[in-house]
């Protein structure tokens, strides 16, 4: 690791790697609850899982030492991270971890939690970590992480709480120079996928490392100009539809296997057969995971569908932007798909800026309603209907 230790992970925020590092070397200033907030792809708990290290390495995080490459890893005996894989943190995973915070460390300086999505925390869950945050042992370290301060995101009485740590999104080259440095990444393609991703880390590194990250992206992009007829939109919505499902289905696929046969393995389910109990026991655990599985599938295709739809609305900014400043005679800015220029040129022609911008109003309504449980099909009909071109 570079000679910024730990630090070298946290992507263009020099004022907050500044304030966490303050923070590790005064110990007696340390504040038992923190809360990182910014944009996706900002890497709020990437800067966490580094505070976190430096807290319990002896050289304040240099990156090399066995307590921050464990922690690293994910693998300190210290420290906890909860991830949510389902749509929600449960008040029983939450109440496990509040055991464990409750003790003294067994081998590092501090007992470190970390709750990544910690707006996915249901309010029992919430309230569950409140009241440690209440009264919050000695030597232990609540770090949340949640996209803003909004109280649908973090509740105000958790928020108070906390000390709260703003990242924002890294600039652009930053993100290209990480990409290049740490991934070994062709400079130009490193650039492109920079600018492309808009300075989100880990997307940028997708479509970096992977061609059907970039061959999906150009599909959803391709969309706007083709909504010429009624058929075309119907068509476009069953592609959106149908991708973010064939990407959850992948993703669950390579999760679900190795999950279930582990379950089965320690259950003796197998060779022999188990007995009664151990059987009816098993299908219980079993149902169990399932549920589990279900819910992380239904996750990953909204995220997937949701990232589509951020694509859409952000061409559809473009335009916008394009439109508005050639009224007023202006320079035009920089995109958010500095690659796709010509189309949103194309589309402010078309459309002006008021119809940029009633289509940017169509994709979030259409983001809402998926959020509220509309059936994605349906949800998504309305969308391309509603972004059709004019004849
Ligand atoms: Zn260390």
């Amino acid at each position: 690791m570079s000679g910024e230790g730990v630090w070298a992970q946290v992507i263009g925020q020099p004022a907050v790697v500044a304030e966490l590092r303050a923070a590790v070397a005064d110990p007696t200033a340390m504040t038992h609850a923190w809360l990182f907030t910014g944009p996706p792809g900002s890497g709020r708990s990437v800067a966490a899982r580094a505070f976190a290290a430096a807290l319990q390495c002896a050289e304040g995080g240099d990156g090399t030492c066995h307590d921050c490459r464990t922690v690293l890893a994910g693998t300190h005996a210290d420290v906890q991270t909860v991830v949510p894989e389902g749509l929600s943190i449960g008040v029983a995973e939450v109440r496990e971890l509040v055991r464990i915070a409750g003790r003294a460390p067994s081998q590092g300086r501090w007992q470190v939690v970390l709750v990544e999505d910690a707006d996915r925390m249901t309010e029992q869950a919430s309230n569950t970590v409140l009241k440690m945050l209440e009264e919050p042992p000695a030597r232990t370290v609540f770090l949340l992480c949640a996209p803003s301060l909004h109280p649908d995101d973090v509740p105000v009485t958790i928020r108070s709480r906390c000390r709260v740590v703003g990242l924002r999104t890294p600039p652009v080259d930053a993100v290209a120079e990480v990409l290049v440095r740490r991934d070994g990444i062709d400079p130009a393609l490193a650039a492109w996928s920079a600018a492309a991703a808009g300075g989100h880390v880990g997307r940028a590194r997708h479509l970096a490392r992977d061609e059907e990250a970039r061959l999906a992206r150009k599909a959803v992009l391709d969309i706007p100009l083709s909504l010429v007829s009624l058929a075309a939109c119907l068509n476009a919505a069953d592609d959106l539809v149908g991708a973010a499902k064939e990407e959850s289905d992948r993703a669950s696929a390579a999760l679900d296997g190795a999950e279930t046969e582990a379950v089965k393995q320690s259950l003796g389910i197998g060779a022999r057969g188990p007995g009664v109990a151990a059987a009816s026991r098993g299908a219980g655990q079993l149902k169990e995971l399932e549920k589990r599985q279900k819910s992380r599938a239904t996750r990953l295709g909204r995220d997937s569908l949701d990232r589509a739809l951020v694509d859409l609305a952000a061409l559809y900014r473009d335009a916008l932007v394009l439109a508005a400043t050639r009224e007023a005679g202006e320079e035009a800015p920089s995109l958010a798909h500095p690659d796709r220029r010509a189309d949103a040129e194309n589309l402010a022609a078309r459309i002006g800026a008021e119809g940029a911008l009633r289509r940017i109003d169509a994709v979030l309504a259409c983001r809402t309603a998926l959020e509220q449980n509309v059936k994605p099909q349906i949800a998504v009909e309305a969308l391309t209907v509603a972004l059709r071109l004019p004849a």
